[in-house]
C-alpha cells in the first residue's frame, strides 16, 4: 500500500495491527515492520497537526469567552496540549512541556483546588495523572523511534485530554446554564441528555470506571391525572423529582425525559452498585404519602429499566435504548419493578 491508502484506511477505522497484517502479506515481516514504522510516523505528525488546530482555533475561542467556573484549569491544561502538541509534529525528543503531573500548571492549580464533587475530584485527577504518563511514554518511544507505540499512545493521549475537558466542563453547565433545567421539576432536560452521556461514555472508556444509566416511568399516570386532575399530577412529578434527589448521589445525573418519564446517569458506579440506589428510590416512591392538601392521595409507584456500561453499545443511544425496552418489559410484567435483564428472545419460525 501507498502511504496516501495508508493515511486513509487508518482515518477510515483500520487499526495500525490490520494496516501491519496486511504488510505483512505482501512483504513479510521485517520490511512490514519498517513500514509500520514509517507510517505510523507520518501519522503521528499529521494528527498532531490536525489536534493541535483543534485545540488553537476551535478550544481555545470557545473556553477563553466561556464565563465558567473551571476556566482556569480548563484552559492551562489547553495551553499544555498544544505545546505538547507542537513537539510531535516535529517529532521533538526534548520535551519542551512539564512533564510532572504535580509541577505543570493545571497540576499546581490542583494541590490546592479541591472539588466539592468527589467523583469530580478523583476522576479530574485519575485523568491528570494518567495523560502525563501517557505523554512520558510518548517521549521516550519516539527517542527510541518506536512510533508504532508513540501512535498508539497517542490515541488514548487524546481521548483522555477530551475525556479531562469535558468532566471540567459538564460540572459547570450543572451549575450555569438555567436552559438545561426543566422549570417544573428542576432536573436536568432532555436537551442536555446527550451531551452528558457522551461525556460520561467516553469518561468510562478512558479511566475503566463503570456506570449505569435508567429511565423511570410513573405507572399508570394518565388514570391519576383522570382522577384527581393535572394539578395533582404536577405535584406528584414535582414530588418524584424530590424522592429522586434523595435517593441518589449528589454526583448523580437526574434529567425529566419526557412527560412523567426521568432518566438518571450514575457515573463510577456498578451495575450492584446502581440496583441498588435504583430498588431504594423504587420503595422509597411506593410508600411515599404524597401530601396534596387535604385531596386523598393516590397510590404512585414507578417502573424501571436499566443499562450501562455493564452492556457495551456502539452508539451512546443504544444506551437510552436498551433502557427503554427494559422498562417496556417492566411495564409488561406488572409495573412498580426495576428490570435490567431481557427475557430471551424467542425464536419464530
Ligand atoms: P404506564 O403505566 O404504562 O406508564 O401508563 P401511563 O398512564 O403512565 O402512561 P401513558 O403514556 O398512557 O400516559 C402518560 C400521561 O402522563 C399522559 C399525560 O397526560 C401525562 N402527563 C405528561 N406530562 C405531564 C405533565 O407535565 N403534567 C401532568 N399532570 N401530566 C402529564
Ligand atoms: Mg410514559
Ligand atoms: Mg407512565
Amino acid at each position: 500500500m501507498e502511504p496516501k491508502e495508508l493515511y486513509d484506511s487508518y482515518s477510515k477505522g483500520l487499526t495500525l495491527f490490520e494496516i501491519y497484517k496486511n504488510l505483512v502479506e505482501k512483504y513479510g515481516e521485517e520490511r512490514a515492520t519498517k513500514e509500520t514504522q514509517r507510517i505510523s510516523r507520518e501519522l503521528l505528525v499529521e494528527e498532531a497537526k490536525r489536534d493541535r488546530y483543534i485545540f488553537e482555533k476551535i478550544f481555545v475561542q470557545k473556553y477563553r469567552d466561556y464565563h465558567i467556573e473551571n476556566k482556569d484549569l480548563i484552559l492551562s491544561h489547553i495551553e499544555w496540549m498544544i505545546n505538547f502538541l507542537k513537539d510531535l509534529e516535529s517529532l521533538n525528543t526534548r520535551p519542551s512541556v512539564e512533564l510532572s503531573h504535580h509541577r505543570c500548571r493545571l497540576g499546581r492549580i490542583l494541590k490546592y483546588r479541591k472539588f466539592k464533587d468527589i467523583l469530580l475530584d478523583r476522576n479530574v485527577r485519575i485523568l491528570h495523572e494518567n495523560l502525563h504518563t501517557l505523554a512520558k511514554e510518548i517521549y521516550e518511544s519516539l527517542q527510541n523511534r518506536d512510533y508504532i507505540s508513540a501512535l498508539l499512545n497517542y490515541a488514548k493521549c487524546v481521548k483522555t485530554s477530551h475525556s479531562l475537558i469535558n468532566l471540567l466542563s459538564i460540572e459547570n453547565l450543572r451549575l450555569v446554564h438555567r436552559v438545561n433545567y426543566d422549570p417544573l421539576t428542576g432536573l436536568l432536560n432532555r436537551r442536555r441528555l446527550l451531551r452528558v452521556l457522551s461525556d460520561i461514555v467516553d469518561l468510562s472508556e478512558s479511566t475503566g470506571n463503570p456506570f449505569v444509566l435508567a429511565i423511570i416511568d410513573i405507572d399508570n399516570f394518565k388514570q391519576i391525572n383522570d382522577t384527581y386532575g393535572h394539578l395533582v399530577g404536577d405535584c406528584i412529578l414535582k414530588e418524584v423529582a424530590n424522592i429522586m434527589r434523595k435517593s441518589f448521589r449528589k454526583s448523580d445525573y437526574l434529567f425529566r425525559y419526557g412527560g412523567e418519564e426521568f432518566l438518571v446517569i450514575m457515573p463510577s458506579t456498578t451495575l450492584e452498585e446502581g440496583l441498588k440506589a435504583l430498588e431504594r428510590f423504587r420503595k422509597n416512591v411506593e410508600e411515599h404519602e404524597f401530601s396534596l392538601d387535604d385531596q386523598r392521595c393516590p397510590k404512585v409507584t414507578v417502573s424501571i429499566g436499566v443499562c450501562g456500561s455493564f452492556e457495551k453499545h456502539e452508539d451512546i443511544q443504544d444506551y437510552i435504548e436498551c433502557a427503554d425496552k427494559k422498562l417496556y418489559e417492566a411495564k409488561r410484567s406488572g409495573k412498580n419493578k426495576v428490570v435490567w435483564w431481557l427475557p430471551e428472545k424467542v425464536r419464530t419460525l
